[in-house]
């Protein structure tokens, strides 16, 4: 595990090598519009430590794993979602990951229905 991948995707967003509308931005985290939103609220929290998905997230240390939630919370809280938002990490190929940085997306702005996909 390295703190940046050049060749990863985030962490370019993350160096400011990519655009992205950034929303928060703390010292282990930042966080961006999804640019294909999947609802009204689309917002991806990333750790900055290049780590490729929440189970290394989770061995990373309990520093970064807490920023991420409390950037999340505080966009969620931000955007008006305190009467509901859903957060998903989806973790591996089988489960939809297509971009190996781990980021936790945060939806709401509509009702969301359950199960997922
Ligand atoms: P996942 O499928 O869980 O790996 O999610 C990756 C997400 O990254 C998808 O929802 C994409 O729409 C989003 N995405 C891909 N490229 C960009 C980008 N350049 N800026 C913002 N979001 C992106």
């Amino acid at each position: 595990m390295s703190a940046s991948d050049p060749s990863c995707l985030f962490c370019r967003i993350i160096a400011g090598e990519i655009p992205a509308s950034v929303v928060a931005s703390t010292e282990l985290s930042v966080a961006f519009r999804d640019v294909n939103p999947q609802a009204p609220t689309h917002v991806l929290v990333v750790p900055r430590r290049h780590v490729a998905n929440a189970a290394e997230l989770a061995e990373a240390g309990a520093e970064d794993l807490a920023d991420v939630f409390a950037t999340a919370r505080a966009i969620a809280h931000a955007e008006g979602l305190d009467d509901g938002y859903r957060m998903v990490f989806n973790t591996g190929p089988r489960a939809g990951q297509t971009v190996f940085h781990a980021h936790l997306h945060v939806l709401g702005g509509r009702d969301l229905s359950w199960p997922p996909g």
